[in-house]
């Protein structure tokens, strides 16, 4: 039985204030029985930690595929991350992919670095409109899986997990259908299990691109999904508790 995971992606919002201020109220209300993990930008990991690491799971937007020590100036290591209480890194956000031209090599490269230094890697896949318009969506998928399972074995899969993430979704207000949902989920899943049929069972696939608390329920109501990466809806306490009590009730 996997269990349901929601994770909040914050990108660039926010104060310190704020950030406390959110992870407070989501500390104090997340439901029991579901996972959640916040991804705040980097300089308020530290503090938000500190003050509700006990409660929630934390990581860094980002992870430089480099070991420390290095000349790497502006950097952030997997094992800094580590250092300071991360659980988790996020790899392969279809941001970094467009704006900072990140390809699959690269992606790969972060993610064994964040396996490497104890981190639960939390890698994004997904594919444009055009790629999806053009009856390409599970090239894509596969080219962009494949590089990872390729680069640092499918053991590396295992308590990993892989967001769905169709980039004509994100940040839109246009979520995918249920059903377009679970077909790709589904098809993740078998990449996964031509690697090993037990981790494939096991590795959890989020779904990502304007999830609210309107559509939460039926997404996640879906077999081979297990929970929500949230951008927009996760920097409103209210939305994301929604969100959080939704993959909860499909629990
Ligand atoms: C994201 O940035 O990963 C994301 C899914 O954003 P949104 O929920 O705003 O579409």
């Amino acid at each position: 039985m996997r269990r349901k995971l929601v994770a909040g992606n914050w990108k660039m919002h926010g104060t310190r204030d704020m950030a406390l201020s959110l992870v407070r109220d989501i500390a104090a209300k997340q439901p029991d029985g579901t996972e959640v993990v916040v991804f705040p930008p980097f300089p308020y990991l530290d503090p938000l930690i500190r003050a509700h690491g006990d409660v929630l799971g934390f990581g860094g937007q980002d992870v430089s595929e480099h070991d420390q020590p290095g000349a790497w100036t502006g950097e952030i290591s997997a094992a800094m991350l580590e250092d300071i209480g991360c659980a988790w890194a996020l790899v392969g956000h279809s941001e970094r992919r467009q704006h900072h031209h990140e390809g699959n090599a690269q992606v790969a490269a972060k993610f064994a670095a964040a396996r490497q230094a104890g981190l639960l890697p939390m890698l994004c896949v997904g594919e444009t409109k055009e790629q999806r318009d053009a009856g390409c969506t599970e090239a894509v998928l596969t080219e962009q899986l494949s590089a990872v399972i390729e680069a640092a074995g499918i053991e590396a899969f295992r308590d990993a997990v892989v967001a769905y993430e169709p980039i004509w979704a994100i940040g839109t207000g246009t979520t995918a259908t249920p059903e377009q949902v679970q077909q790709a989920h589904s098809f993740i899943r078998s990449l996964l299990a031509a690697g090993d049929a037990k981790i494939s069972g096991l590795t959890r696939v989020l779904y990502g691109g304007s999830v609210k608390p309107a559509n939460a329920a039926v997404l996640f109501a879906q077999a081979d999904v297990d929970g929500g990466l949230i951008g927009g809806a996760s920097l409103t306490a209210d939305d994301f508790l929604a969100i959080c009590a939704a993959a909860q009730s499909c629990a």
